[in-house]
C-alpha cells in the first residue's frame, strides 16, 4: 500500500535539515569523520550548562513524575514573568507565560491558534526556516520581507511595508536573527512595530538569542517597546543556557490581552491539547533565569564564543570573494561568496559537494528562504583549531569548485 503524506505539507520546507544532512548520515555511516557546523546545539562543542541548574533539576525529578499545569510549573512561569520584568517589559504575570517543548513547539502553537487558510505573515528574508514552514504548514502564507545585508542586516522598512497587504495578520521579528547575527537597534524595531500599530498586526517576536550579544551592540525586547501592542515573545533554555536537548521555551503575551481573549483562549485549547511540557525540563527556569547564571565571561574579548566569532570571521573573510557581516548576536556567520567569483547556481548541490570532497557540514543560504544561492551559513561553536581546520578546507574547496 503506498502512503502519501498529507497534502498541506506541499507547501513546507525544512531544507537546512534535508538531503545535505541525509548525506553527512551516510558519510559517517561509511566511516568518514564529519566536521558539523550546522546546528546550534551548544552542547557537542564541550559548551556545558551552568551545574547549578542541572543540579537543582536532578533535585526535582521525584516531583516531576505527573503532568504539569498544561501552561508549565508555577514556579518557572513566575521566573520568566521577572525576567520580562527585568528586561523592561511591564505588566507581565506568570499568567502571560506559556510554557513549551522549546520555542520550536511553541512557534507552530502559536501560528496554529491564529491563522485562517490564506492568512498572510510577514517573515524576515533570510529567516529561520521553521517559522516560513510552520506558517505554511498552519494554511498561512508567508510573505518575506528584505534584510538588507548593505545595511547590517537590518530590515528593509520600506520594502516590509510593501509586502503588508489585507490579509496580513501577523509581523515576525528574529531578534537577535539566526541566521545573519543581526541585533536591531531601537530606531528600527520602533520602525517595524509601528507598521504593526498601524496595519493591526500581532506581533510574533523570536529573542532566543537576547542574552547572546557581542561587542556594544544592546538587545531590546520588542514588548519593552510597544506596551501597547499584542506582542507574543518567544524565548528558551537552547542557547544561552546551554540545554537545547531538555526542548524547554517560553510564550510570553504581553500588551492589550483584553482584545486578544480569543485568540488566547485558542493558545490555551491547544496547550491543553498536549497536556504540558516536559515536567523535568521545566524545572531548569526558575535556577537558570533567577540571575544566578551570567554568560558574559563567553562573550566579552577573551570569551570563548566571542574568540571563536572574530577568528572564524577573519580567517573567512580572508579567502578571496568571500565577505561577511561581523555578527553582532546569536551563534552564526552568513558569509557571501561573490558571484562573479564563484557563480553558483545551487547552493544546495555546493554544501554536498564541500561535505563529499572535505567533509564539512555546513547549511546553504537558500535553506533560510534567502532568494539568491551565494550564501552559506556557518556554526562558530566551535573551538578555534576545528574552526580553522575547517575553514582551511572550505578555502580549499572554493579554491577549485566549479558549478
Ligand atoms: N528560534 C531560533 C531563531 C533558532 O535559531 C532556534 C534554534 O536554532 C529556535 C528558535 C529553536 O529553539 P528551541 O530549541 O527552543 O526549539
Amino acid at each position: 500500500m503506498r502512503v502519501a503524506q498529507a497534502g498541506r505539507l506541499s507547501n513546507v520546507r525544512y531544507d537546512i535539515r534535508g538531503p545535505v544532512l541525509r548525506r553527512a548520515r551516510q558519510l559517517e555511516a561509511a566511516g568518514h569523520e564529519i566536521i558539523k557546523l550546522n546546528l546550534g546545539n551548544p552542547a557537542p562543542f564541550g559548551l556545558d550548562a551552568p551545574d547549578d541548574v542541572l543540579s537543582d533539576v536532578v533535585k526535582h525529578i521525584p516531583d516531576a513524575q505527573g503532568y504539569s499545569d498544561a501552561r508549565g510549573i508555577q514556579p518557572a512561569r513566575q521566573a520568566v514573568a521577572q525576567y520580562f520584568d527585568r528586561r523592561g517589559v511591564p505588566g507581565v504575570t506568570a499568567d502571560d507565560v506559556y510554557l513549551g517543548n522549546g520555542v520550536s513547539e511553541l512557534i507552530v502553537m502559536a501560528l496554529q491558534a491564529l491563522l485562517d487558510p490564506g492568512d498572510e505573515v510577514v517573515v524576515p528574508s533570510p529567516d529561520y526556516p521553521l517559522w516560513t514552514g510552520a506558517i505554511n504548514l498552519c494554511g498561512g502564507h508567508a510573505v518575506h520581507y528584505q534584510c538588507d545585508e548593505q545595511n547590517d542586516w537590518n530590515p528593509d522598512l520600506e520594502h516590509l511595508q510593501s509586502r503588508i497587504g489585507p490579509r496580513t495578520r501577523a509581523l515576525v521579528i528574529i531578534n537577535p536573527n539566526n541566521p545573519t547575527g543581526a541585533v536591531y537597534s531601537s530606531e528600527i524595531l520602533l520602525g517595524m512595530l509601528e507598521l504593526a500599530r498601524r496595519h493591526g498586526l500581532v506581533v510574533l517576536t523570536d529573542e532566543i538569542y537576547d542574552q547572546i550579544i557581542y561587542a556594544d551592540a544592546v538587545h531590546s525586547p520588542a514588548a519593552a517597546l510597544a506596551p501597547d501592542l499584542l506582542v507574543l515573545t518567544l524565548g528558551g533554555l537552547s542557547k544561552t543556557y546551554r540545554l537545547a536537548g531538555f526542548r524547554s521555551g517560553w510564550l510570553v503575551v504581553s500588551g492589550p490581552r483584553a482584545d486578544a481573549a480569543d485568540y488566547l483562549d485558542g493558545l490555551e485549547l491547544l496547550a491543553n491539547m498536549r497536556l504540558c511540557p516536559n515536567v523535568p525540563a521545566q524545572h531548569a527556569i526558575e535556577p537558570a533565569l533567577g540571575g544566578r547564571v551570567d554568560i558574559t565571561h563567553l562573550l566579552q574579548p577573551g570569551g570563548r564564543l566571542r574568540d571563536q566569532r572574530d577568528h572564524a570571521w577573519a580567517a573567512l573573510t580572508a579567502i578571496p570573494g568571500v565577505s561577511c557581516y561581523k555578527p553582532a548576536g546569536a551563534l552564526y556567520l552568513f558569509p557571501r561568496l561573490d558571484p562573479e567569483v564563484y557563480p553558483i547556481a545551487d547552493d544546495e548541490k555546493m554544501m554536498i559537494d564541500l561535505l563529499e570532497q572535505q567533509h564539512v557540514l555546513l547549511s546553504h543560504g537558500s535553506g533560510f528562504n534567502l532568494p539568491t544561492t551565494d550564501h552559506l551559513r556557518l556554526v562558530f561553536l566551535a573551538s578555534v583549531p576545528v574552526l580553522d581546520e575547517a575553514i582551511g578546507r572550505i578555502a580549499t574547496f572554493l579554491s577549485t569548485y566549479h558549478q
